[in-house]
């Protein structure tokens, strides 16, 4: 029997071994580091007369790779603190010690030989029913398990995470024929329930699955670019978000990986498979070129773009000169700008024959649609692991087969027949069958099509996706900015769906229906949405108006009503979990900390950033993120509600954001009984749990009780801060003149310390504030700055 993962090991301190014990620190696992032993000392090593035999030369480079992770950006740790769970050592002294471990993950540099020898060390002491794997990004499995133990063949898989593996979802799990079933299935809900991964299962081929298509793609790219000639830029241009790609595209992706590892990636299928396929993994020679210049992208300062002064120019491959940026402007390309969604700007740009986009496009796009279809089974089980794949681990908005379905599957194989180009016989046969896309939903259930017929798609109980809830169960009650939806179990959702979920009268109305529907009908309410970010804050374009038309009246209503939802919430009867995740700022963070308990996703970075726009917080923030912080302290210490309130004004002041929720925690967005999903697909399920489990407990909510001030001394004290920042120069007097006012608000006016005052106290002063704010110049002037630019104004 395989243990369960308490303690982990990893081999190799490079790039990925130490991302991964980063983030195996992040879910909370102890960690065991290890290196090789330097063979040489530094010259500083000398200096300070160290021998080769001192502990802190053997153990230099796992210790050296901590210090990497705290000043890494994007940061590997979720919180600096994480890392005390990270023990350092080295392949000599420390190996007896993967005895203690459950799970040992190897990422030593990619050669057969040398991961073979680590693992034969591993076998020796590792002890049995031990988990270890590889990260390989290509090599065998099963050569690598070549001569092993039985319990070590056994516990054997490989687990490849991608770079950086805090932040990129995929890990494929790549079994061999000895692997314990029960191992695998064990590693699958481990990488989704606690490492919060998105896991594909993966078959032993070069590459796996994401790299092996992802680099197909490239090279494609990279042959279409050269043929047609087209510059680096022009085919960036065109193959990030238009087409549903990151914002990188091709090139600047390439100079992020960096070229050594794309090649070596290449190079892997080069080698392993023969015929056409192996052509098409070849790499150009202007890309040896650059490899042998060393232009290898950001880590060697430049690669397929330079940055020179503020202009980024772009490499020439025929001259080999960088030249300015060009972008590829056509009338399909203006066209797919102007079409709402990804389908639909796919759709006017592959069938733009002659458009010099769209004749790019097509002839990327479908090699690449026909490379990966004959692929499916030899890589993968079904389209779903590849379409998931290449969503995860590079990105894409769409898998290969979600996006042929999107560009329409007879259609699109039409063409292609008429260039002759040869299709897989499932997929001709699918279609002679009558099958036209390789994905339908039916009733909220999503099907994939397998030779045979459609079959559903088995996914982890945990995920919710709630476009299907809706599909089969309609929604409860809605408006523009938000739906009602029943989540089942006596559980009712509400949605945010107004453009970025920015909150606006129609979401504090639609607040006010949920509680009332779910105090006559449900257990509790989760409120929660799966956009791109929980909520960016308050509608600020219609706010601006409102205060440029000298609408006071309106605005002052607004905030008031605003101020009483998120009231009623806190106080009702029935629990509310929050579910935050992505950005979740100004507004987006009251409406959180209003919440009877807040279920964060791990990747949270939620801040009350109003003063960023000339502003405070006005929906109750202020009161909020004190009370929250009073109430974290211990009963009976003494408190000093100055140091509180100073320290929340900080976090306001500053328009602090959380990098990570458990960052959140260390603000005091979050406390204790909030609670950290680490995967966000699971975020819904367990914000559902988290209410069925408060009202199995007899939910009470707080009992509303005075809120004691820090008064005059408090506001004193805030202001010294403040004024001798503006005296010194690091602030402005209009930041001044916000800080005062924020100074007031937090300290709870001109009462002596410790007065306990009336939460609609705080909350008028905190409206009247806002409301003087917003009529000042300076401060729209900020507001139409970050609407036009998305940036704050500094004025
Ligand atoms: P790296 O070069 O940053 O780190 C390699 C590590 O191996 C270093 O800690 C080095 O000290 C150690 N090492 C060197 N020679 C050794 C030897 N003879 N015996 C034992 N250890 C030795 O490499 P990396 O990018 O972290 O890659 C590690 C593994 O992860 C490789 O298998 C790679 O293919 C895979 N991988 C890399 C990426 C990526 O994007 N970099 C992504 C996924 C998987």
């Amino acid at each position: 029997m395989a243990k369960r993962i308490r303690r982990a090991a990893v081999l190799g301190s490079g790039v990925m071994g130490s991302g991964i014990a980063a983030h195996l620190a992040n879910v909370g696992i102890p960690t065991l580091l290890l290196d090789i032993v330097p063979r040489e000392l530094t010259k500083e090593e000398e200096a300070k007369g160290w021998t080769l035999e001192h502990k802190q030369v053997r153990n230099r480079l796992a210790n050296q790779a901590l210090e990497r992770l705290l000043k890494q950006k994007p940061a590997p740790l979720m919180s600096k603190d994480n890392i005390t769970l990270i023990e350092t050592g080295n392949f000599e002294d420390d190996f007896h010690r993967l005895a203690e471990v459950d799970w040992i993950i190897e990422a030593v540099v990619e050669k057969l030989e040398v991961k073979k020898e680590v693992f034969a060390r591993v076998d020796e002491v590792r002890t049995p029913g031990t988990i270890v794997s590889s990260n390989t990004s290509g090599i065998s499995i099963a050569a690598m398990a070549e001569g092993r133990s039985d319990d070590f063949k056994k516990h054997f898989l490989g687990t490849h995470f991608f770079n950086p593996p805090r932040y990129l979802k995929l890990l494929e799990i790549i079994p061999t024929e000895h692997t314990d079933p029960e191992v695998v299935a064990y590693m699958k809900t481990f990488g989704e329930d606690v490492l919060g991964k998105g896991v594909v299962m993966a078959k032993d081929t070069p590459n796996f699955i994401a790299n092996r298509i992802g680099t197909y793609g490239l090279l494609v790219t990279v042959r279409e670019m050269v043929q047609g000639g087209y510059s680096v830029g022009e085919v960036d241009s065109v193959t990030g978000p238009l087409i549903g790609r990151p914002k990188s595209a091709t090139f600047r992706t390439l100079d992020v990986v960096g070229l050594d590892t794309f090649v070596h990636v290449a190079n892997n299928v080069y080698e392993n498979v023969e015929g056409e396929e192996k052509e098409a993994f070849r790499v150009p020679e202007f890309m040896k070129t650059m490899l042998e210049n060393g232009w290898l992208g950001s880590k060697s300062g430049q690669g397929f773009f330079v940055k020179q002064g503020k202009d980024i120019l772009e490499l020439n491959y025929v001259t080999m000169q960088y030249e300015p940026r060009k972008k590829l402007v056509t009338p399909a390309v203006e066209m797919a700008k102007q079409a709402k969604g990804t389908a639909a700007k796919l759709q006017t740009l592959v069938y733009a024959d002659g458009d010099r986009a769209g004749t790019l496009l097509w002839n990327i796009i479908a090699p690449t649609l026909l490379y990966t279809a004959r692929l499916v089974g030899e890589i993968a089980d079904d389209i779903v692991a590849i379409d998931k794949a290449m969503k995860w681990g590079f990105g894409w908005e769409q898998g290969p087969f979600e996006l042929w379905d999107a560009i329409g599957l007879e259609k699109s194989v039409r063409k292609m027949q008429a260039e002759g180009r040869d299709i897989p016989s499932w997929v001709t046969d699918m279609l002679a069958d009558g099958v036209a896309s390789f994905y339908k939903t039916e009733n909220g259930q999503l099907f994939y099509y397998a030779p045979g017929g459609y079959k559903v798609v088995e996914e982890n109980e945990k995920v919710i996706h709630i476009r299907r809830l809706k599909e089969a169960r309609g929604v409860i009650k809605k408006n523009a900015g938000a739906s009602l939806i029943d989540l089942g179990d006596d559980v009712a959702l509400l949605e945010f769906h107004s453009p970025n979920n920015a909150i606006g009268a129609d979401i504090v109305q639609m607040i006010n229906e949920a509680l009332e529907e779910v105090n006559r009908n449900y257990k509790g309410l989760v409120i929660g949405n799966q956009g791109k970010n929980f909520c960016v804050g308050a509608n600020l374009a219609m706010m601006l108006m409102e205060a440029q038309d000298e609408n006071f009246f309106e605005l002052e209503l607004a905030v008031r009503q605003f101020q009483q939802a998120l009231l009623k919430m806190k106080y009702n009867p029935k629990p509310v979990v929050v579910a935050p995740f992505a950005m979740t700022l100004g507004g987006g963070a009251e409406v959180s900390l209003a919440a009877s308990r807040i279920q964060a996703a791990a990747e949270t970075y939620i801040g009350l950033v109003e003063v960023g726009v000339g502003l405070i917080p006005g929906g109750g923030g202020n009161k909020e993120l004190y009370i929250k912080r009073l109430n974290s302290l211990p009963r009976g210490v003494d408190i000093d509600y100055v140091k509180i309130a100073a320290s929340v004004f900080e976090t306001i002041a500053m328009a602090k954001v959380s990098t990570s929720a458990a960052e959140a925690r260390e603000l005091g967005f979050l406390n204790h009984r909030d609670g950290i999903t680490m995967n966000g697909d699971h975020l819904l399920y367990e914000a559902k749990q988290a209410v069925l489990s408060m009202y199995e407990e007899g939910y009470r909510p707080p009992v509303r009780k005075k809120v004691p001030v820090a008064g005059e001394s408090g506001y004193a004290a805030m202001l010294l801060g403040a004024q001798s920042m503006f005296h010194s120069g690091y602030i402005s007097e209009h930041d001044l003149k916000i800080a005062k006012k924020l100074a007031y608000v937090l300290a709870g006016g001109k009462v002596p310390y410790g007065t306990e005052v009336d939460e609609q106290y705080l909350l008028d002063l905190e409206r009247e504030a806002f409301l003087s704010l917003i009529g000042e110049p300076k401060t729209q002037a900020r507001m139409q700055h970050m609407l036009v630019k998305g940036k704050p104004l500094r004025n």
